[in-house]
């Protein structure tokens, strides 16, 4: 399951242009990881269980495509498939980024780390609007994929199933 990072380490070098890294890194990742199926959509995922990732090949010229690549890909090789409660979406979110880390060093590619941690740190606010209770404000457990229950004054509220499907930059960004 290692990467063969010796033809990749030639063609990516950073006097490239961006579109030409995504694109070559894509066709690396293809012949290295002949069992996940890459296919081609509106948005850059990884689909559980069915050995999918999707990438969105307008995106392939943005600055972040080879990041946002390589963390579906560390999905992959992680084999994450289904979860029951936030915190092991977080887990499994933060987890894909130490294997994209680890993919990116095979590969000869740095990553953006304020771009991750952007990333990471969407998660975690994404967690804390699901998890604070609506009446006290105290923080809560999660009882079930779609139930909150207050510990402090018994609220329960409910929400979507909906997964992140993008990272979004943080509030508190400075420009
Ligand atoms: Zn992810
Ligand atoms: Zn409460």
């Amino acid at each position: 399951m290692k990467p063969s990072p010796m033809a990749a380490m030639t063609m990516l070098n950073n006097s490239m242009p961006k579109i030409l890294s995504s694109v070559l890194l894509l066709e690396q990742l293809q012949r290295d990881y002949p069992k996940i199926d890459f296919v081609a959509a509106n948005r850059f995922s990884w689909h559980g269980g069915s050995r999918v990732v999707s990438y969105r090949p307008e995106s392939l010229s943005s600055e972040k495509s080879t990041h946002t690549l390589l963390h579906e890909v560390g999905h992959a090789l992680l084999k994450h498939a289904d979860y029951t409660t936030d915190i092991q979406l977080l887990q499994m979110e933060v987890a894909a980024w130490v294997k994209a880390h680890e993919l990116a060093e095979a590969y000869g590619i740095t990553l953006d780390q304020d771009h991750i941690e952007d990333c990471t740190d969407s998660y975690r606010d994404w967690l804390h609007v699901r998890s604070t209770c609506p009446t006290c404000y105290a923080r809560s457990l999660q009882i079930n994929q779609t139930t909150y229950r207050c510990h402090n004054c018994q609220t329960t509220w409910h929400v979507t199933r909906s997964r992140l499907c993008r990272p979004y930059r943080r509030r508190n960004e400075r420009i």
